[in-house]
């Protein structure tokens, strides 16, 4: 395929993901990491992050069996969790031939499990409903679902899990009360525990279990963008793993007055430079950006003015006397934090990254 000339990339920073995975491990020193990796490694690119990190991680996480036959095939070979389980009983052989972990969180998945013919033993982990109110079972179930998933042959190593729907809400009641309710639940069970995604890993140490299961924290990006909480602790410390970057194709000089892009959103209060980048909104910069949206230009900052079109935006160069086309945009990566970018468009850097277009080359270096 030729390399498209419009100047916009997606720059993958694969020495960050170590360092970032690394950061993870130091801070639960006495847990195991599994990388998630789902959702293409949250838009990063799921084989090239696998394979970066395949020498340190503990394992990997991915949301469905195509993603991990998909790692599977590119040679990774280390521990693998499906974190929504199967989807059908057919899937079980596709889990026992690639060595996968799954987790169990309903009464259908159980029975598949129990059912299945495996030839070798199979991985579940047992997902506890503790509060998020979305998947798992209930605290009451747990008891006899362990016991069955004990009393199998076929079924091998358990761990029980659970996920927390407010930890990056520093020392929030809800978060204490999922945990206890988890430990109630297991009522001492030896088994194996996971609690903590990326905000558990820095803010709930004591949840941080057997397994630790960090994600955007991996891709640099403070689980606690957003949240107006004051912990970004030493979440500072990460690397941004993407640059999302363009340059600019057109600059012109308006009158105070006029109104720039779709429907005239922005009107110059004064004389102003306005520049052009190439990408948009199908590229996956988010078309709800507000007006002042954190942008740079030549490494510096200014903002984003008027709406976000298709394959363009428009962004203030008033004092950028030098600016011209070919310039460098710099749209979130090491000078704009995504999360400063998801906050100005009433989003998360999750759905940020995993909604870069198809028209985004990923470049690793
Ligand atoms: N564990 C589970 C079950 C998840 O669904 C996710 C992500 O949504 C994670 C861990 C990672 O979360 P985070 O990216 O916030 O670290």
């Amino acid at each position: 395929m030729t390399r498209s000339a419009r100047p916009l990339r997606a720059r993958i920073h694969l020495d960050a993901i170590r360092h970032n995975y690394r950061r993870a491990k130091s801070l639960a020193p006495r847990s195991r990491a599994l990388a998630v990796v789902k959702a293409n490694a949250y838009g990063h690119g799921a084989i090239a992050v696998a394979r970066t990190l395949a020498d340190e991680a503990d394992g990997f996480a991915v949301a469905c069996v195509e993603e991990a036959l998909e790692l599977r095939e590119s040679g990774i070979q280390e521990p693998m969790l499906l974190l929504e389980g199967v989807f059908s009983p057919d899937e079980i052989a596709l889990v026992e031939r690639a060595g996968l972990a799954m987790v169990v969180h309903c009464r259908e998945q159980l029975d598949w499990v129990l059912n299945a013919h495996p030839s070798r033993r199979l991985d579940c982990w047992i997902k506890l409903d503790t509060g998020m109110h979305r998947v798992g079972f209930s605290l009451s179930e747990f008891a006899e679902v362990n016991a069955r998933l004990a009393a199998c042959p076929h079924v091998g190593e358990r761990v029980a899990m659970t996920h927390f729907a407010r930890a990056d809400e520093i020392d929030h009641p809800y978060t204490s009360a999922q945990i206890e309710a988890f430990e109630q639940a297991l009522n001492g069970a030896r088994i194996g525990r996971s609690l903590a995604n990326s905000a558990a890993v820095f803010a709930w140490p004591q949840a941080h279990g057997d397994w630790t299961r960090p994600g955007i924290m991996l891709y640099g990006v403070s689980p606690f963008a957003g949240t107006g909480s004051n912990a970004n602790m030493d979440a500072g410390d990460l690397r941004p793993a993407m640059t999302l970057e363009s340059a600019l194709i057109a600059v012109r000089d308006l009158d105070a007055g006029e109104p720039v892009g779709y429907g005239g959103r922005f009107v110059c209060e004064r004389p102003t430079r306005v520049g052009v980048a190439a990408i948009g909104y199908a590229d996956g910069y988010p078309r709800h950006a507000r007006d002042g949206t954190p942008i740079a230009v030549g490494g510096r900052l200014t903002r984003l003015i008027g709406r976000v079109s298709m394959d363009m935006i428009t962004l203030d160069l008033t004092g950028f006397d030098e600016a011209r086309p070919g310039d460098p945009v710099e749209l979130w990566g090491r000078t704009v934090p995504a999360g400063a970018v998801a906050e100005a468009s009433d989003t998360i850097a999750y759905q940020l990254f995993t909604g870069i277009g198809r028209r985004v080359p990923l470049m690793y270096e």
